[in-house]
């Protein structure tokens, strides 16, 4: 048995033979075809459309979001401006594979330049250019296979395109080379409860039919796991099973201390599901994704009709909305439009929406319109807070414009180190990990290079935590989490012991943190986030979070 690391996302653990994904094509060479150019373009216009053709019937019979996803990728390779440059290059005597490479490369950089959702569909081009490439060269289109039996996809990364259309009867897990947790694999993979094990350089290693485990929950990639380990993973599949389907009550540990179960959300559309999977409430609401393909502002009214949509489903409880979270990531045209060597390191969040007061104004005066219109309790935050100045400026703008309870998301270590200061000047508080993390191990929360040092496990994000936990203790403030730690079972009852009053995460992980919550007490909680505080590192401090829970239900039971 040989053990590959990696960063596990959620609990889960599958176990089957690994099918690796094709890698991509290498460049065509540039050199003269020696067909002329009518037949080579005959073969370039011929695999253009069966590559059209095939993404159309995938999208038909995927539905939903990768419908349109295969849809858009169909129209780029029928696309007639690009058949014109094909043509064009086949005309200066470039082979069909060369001419198609060059064409999709050159509309690549274009769409690319633009920055934002237009940028991010330079992946997609990519991914067409490449399978007419193979089908000219008579070789498998790279991407996902589909061998006919259940397996465990073993892919680089994986394009946008493709974890849209995975088949989850077939992909027991997934395990990626490159990639952080917060990656777009990741956050795939957590929302449809897939197995994955991300950043797993190693795996690069493993080879098709290779049996292995694929454990989350521990970060790891068992190669030929021995029958004892193949038991305990049946073992703990039963339990989860048994977990999800327990009745859903309200999120509270072993003692009767309550500790609401929110959902992360960006859309309504996701509403339903999120109160069948019994979130209370909503935590953090990303009104960014509503209008990442917005040319402009939003007016009052469409964001109005959104968010009165959004309260209407979870009247009577409570519905925590943050305004635009621009930049970075997730840059908006309508607030990002200056050019930034360090986009995390911008004008983003809370300081864009300065920079652009009006937008922000409007975004304030639509939501509290929707309140006055429905019956949730609306809360309101700020993102990318850095300052008890910005704090103030954020919760008396939202004050004049009608919002009642205006607070401000914890994600930059400065507002962590004065938190006392910072909840002094707002209604609550919500500490984002994902970025809290990227900004205090300065590790970019996209590259999978530094994917290690993401971890909110450290000890040093955690000291952060527990600041702001004690500043809300101190103040009376509440204090939720709203990044993907709190999705994280044993991190969440860490959470909680640092003083979290309320965690939020992807709908599909409320399951899991409930029952893990309920198996301690307040002061078990509180002993194994000191034990996690106490180490060096980020696998140590979840390493001593395991030895102190297992000490705590060993207590509970009565073992010795
Ligand atoms: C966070 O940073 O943890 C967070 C919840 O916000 P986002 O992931 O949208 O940046
Ligand atoms: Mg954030």
């Amino acid at each position: 048995m040989n053990e590959i690391q990696g960063i596990g996302i959620g609990q889960g653990v599958a176990a089957g033979p690994v099918i690796r994904m094709a890698e991509p094509l290498p460049e065509p060479v540039d050199r003269p075809s020696h067909l002329d150019a009518a037949r080579e373009e005959e073969r370039a216009k011929a695999s253009l459309a069966v590559v059209a053709d095939e993404l159309q019937r995938r999208g038909a019979r995927a539905g939903g979001a990768a419908k349109d996803v295969l849809e858009a990728q169909a129209m780029m390779a029928e696309d007639p401006t690009l058949i014109t440059d094909v043509v064009a290059r086949l005309a200066e005597g470039k082979t069909a594979e060369r001419a198609v490479y060059e064409a999709f490369a050159s509309f690549r950089e274009l769409l690319a330049g633009m920055g934002g959702y237009l940028g991010e569909r330079a992946a997609d081009l990519d991914d067409v250019s490449q399978r007419v490439v193979a089908h000219l060269l008579k070789v498998p289109a790279p991407g996902v296979p589909d061998p006919g039996h259940p397996f465990v996809l073993v892919a680089r990364d994986l394009a946008p395109a493709d974890t849209a259309v995975l088949d989850l009867e077939q992909v027991l897990a997934l395990v990626t080379i490159d990639g952080g947790p917060t990656s777009h694999t990741a956050i795939l993979a957590r929302e449809q409860s897939i197995v994955a094990v991300v950043g797993a350089a190693d795996a690069a290693s493993l080879a098709d039919g290779d049996q292995v485990l694929v454990d989350a929950e521990h970060d790891v990639v068992v190669v030929a796991p021995d029958e004892a380990r193949l038991a305990e993973a049946r073992e703990r599949i039963a339990a989860r099973k048994l977990a999800a389907e327990a009745p859903v009550t309200p999120g509270a540990l072993a003692d009767g201390t309550a500790v609401p179960l929110l959902a992360n959300l960006g859309s309504v559309a996701g509403a339903a599901e999120a109160l069948r999977l019994g979130a209370e409430g909503v935590g953090l609401f990303r009104t960014e994704f509503l209008f990442l393909d917005a040319e402009r502002a939003p007016s009052i009214t469409e964001q109005q009709e959104q968010y009165t949509k959004l309260l209407t489903e979870f009247a009577g409880k409570k519905v925590v909305v943050r305004v635009l979270d621009a930049g970075a990531d997730k840059p908006l045209a309508f607030l990002n439009d200056a050019e930034e060597e360090n986009p995390a390191l911008g004008l983003r969040g809370i300081r864009a929406l300065r920079h652009s007061e009006t937008i922000l104004r409007e975004q304030l005066t639509a939501l509290a319109a929707a309140d006055a219109a429905t019956e949730a309790e609306l809360w309101v935050m700020a993102p990318m807070i850095a300052t008890v100045e910005e704090t103030r400026y954020f919760t008396a703008l939202a004050t004049e414009l009608g919002i009642r309870t205006a607070g401000v998301m914890v994600e930059v270590p400065a507002a962590a180190l004065l938190a006392d200061r910072v909840l002094g000047a707002c209604a609550f508080a919500s500490i984002g990990t994902n970025d809290l993390t990227q900004y205090t191990m300065a590790a970019d929360r996209l590259l999978g290079t530094v994917a290690q040092l993401q971890s909110p496990w450290h000890p040093a994000v955690l000291r952060l935590i527990e600041e702001v936990g004690a500043a809300g203790a101190r103040t009376g403030t509440p204090v939720g989490i709203c990044g993907e730690a709190a999705a994280d079972p044993l991190l969440a009852v860490v959470l909680v012991g640092l003083g979290a009053t309320s965690l939020s995460m992807s709908p599909s992980a409320l399951a899991d943190v409930r029952a893990s919550l309920a198996r301690y007490g307040l002061d078990d909680a509180r002993a194994i986030a000191r034990a996690a505080l106490a180490a060096e590192g980020a696998a140590d401090a979840k390493q001593a979070a395991v030895t102190a829970a297992a000490s705590a239900t060993a207590a509970r039971e009565g073992a010795p």
